[in-house]
């Protein structure tokens, strides 16, 4: 074939590409550098967030994506394209087929706006759409094909997404726009409000991933916590616990929590009882907050695991969904003129 065909995860936080036959061949942050006179693009990917919080004034650093869907459909679509042509190169015969992942919970225009993006940038129409818990579960080798139900819930950058899944359809989703982002804004605040002290996001991002856990872990974590005092106006070095990070994010894991049993609650019965059996699978970045899958499983009395390697799911279910299009089609609402290669 002259042609690639790869799937790829627009995600808030990263984006993956999955290429058949070759497995994950990109994965960066969803960042980009411009430079603001010229309004031209500067660095894509690992390059602009390496310059996150410490660029001069010329440059400005955009994260084009925002809770899951397209907020600068402009940087975005410079993103794809400079992504596309890294895989596939700039040759016009050799566009590749792509399946790109929307939320579930994302609207007909969302969706339309990610298509033309892809589109735009590079990808052989039609690029085909599917849900991303479909390609989250797909990726976690979940039995996605068969008559049972299966459960997994998508923590990224921007936004939570739960849903049950059944015959390469979605039974149940719900979604909300809570999730690592949030985590990290909140750890800030809290660092603001309880120690005086100013921090950026990356570092608020850092406390997560050093301390950060869904309740109080046997074995405490200290990390220190580098900002600005808000009362002498000096830099300064603090050192948090994971006990009260875990408090402090009690909120955010709530709204979390709330969405898990949102979808159990509409789940039907005969593939609630498949769930009880199989356990809920946690997908994106956030699967990997210690402890939140115990807190998952007490809050709702189901079994609760991290799918393994949780940050490439939606990228390699996105890259197997290209074997599977037709039974996916085949199940999507008769309303959804959106996904899946239809226009
Ligand atoms: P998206 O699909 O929105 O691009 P990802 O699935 O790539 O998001 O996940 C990125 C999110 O996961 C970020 O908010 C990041 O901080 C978070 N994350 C990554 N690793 C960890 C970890 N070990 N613990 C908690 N959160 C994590
Ligand atoms: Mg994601």
């Amino acid at each position: 074939m002259l042609f690639k065909r790869i799937g790829i995860d627009l995600g808030t936080a990263n984006v993956l590409v999955y290429e058949r036959g070759k497995g994950v061949v990109v994965n960066e942050p969803s960042v980009v550098a411009l430079a603001v006179r010229k309004n031209t693009i500067v660095h894509v990917g690992n390059d602009a967030r390496s310059m996150l919080g410490r660029t001069p004034d010329g440059i400005s650093i955009i994260r084009p994506m925002r809770e899951g869907v397209i907020a600068d459909y402009t940087i975005t679509e410079a993103m794809l394209r400079h992504f596309i042509q890294k895989v596939c190169g700039r040759w016009r015969l050799s566009a590749p087929e792509v399946v790109i992942c929307i939320p579930a919970g994302a609207t007909s225009v969302e969706k339309r706006a990610v298509r033309d993006a892809a589109e735009s940038a590079g990808a052989r129409k039609p690029a085909h759409l599917i849900p991303e818990p479909l390609a989250a579960a797909l990726g976690a080798n979940i039995p996605v094909g068969s008559p049972r139900g299966n459960m997994v819930v998508d923590i990224g950058g921007g936004r939570c997404e739960a849903a049950v899944i059944s015959m390469f359809g979605l039974v149940v989703s719900h979604s909300v726009r809570v999730a690592g982002d949030r985590l990290d804004d909140t750890i800030a605040a809290y660092i603001r409000r309880r120690h005086n002290l100013s921090i950026g996001d990356r570092m608020a991002e850092e406390v997560k991933l050093e301390v950060g856990a869904a309740m109080p872990l046997d074995q405490e974590l200290r990390c220190q916590v580098r900002g600005r005092d808000l009362v002498t106006g000096l830099p300064k070095t603090i050192t948090v616990t994971s006990t009260e990070i875990s408090q402090a994010i009690a909120d955010p894991l709530t709204q979390i929590l709330a969405t898990v049993r949102n979808v159990l609650e509409r789940t039907p019965p005969e593939l609630a009882s498949d769930i009880i059996d199989q356990g809920i699978v946690l997908t994106g970045g956030g699967a990997l907050l210690r402890r939140l899958d115990e807190l998952i499983a007490q809050e709702t009395g189901v079994p609760c695991y991290p799918a393994p390697d949780p940050l490439r799911c939606v990228a390699v279910g996105a890259g197997i969904a290209l074997d599977y299009l037709e039974d996916i089609k085949r199940n999507l609402p008769a309303d959804d003129e959106t996904l899946v290669g239809a226009y």
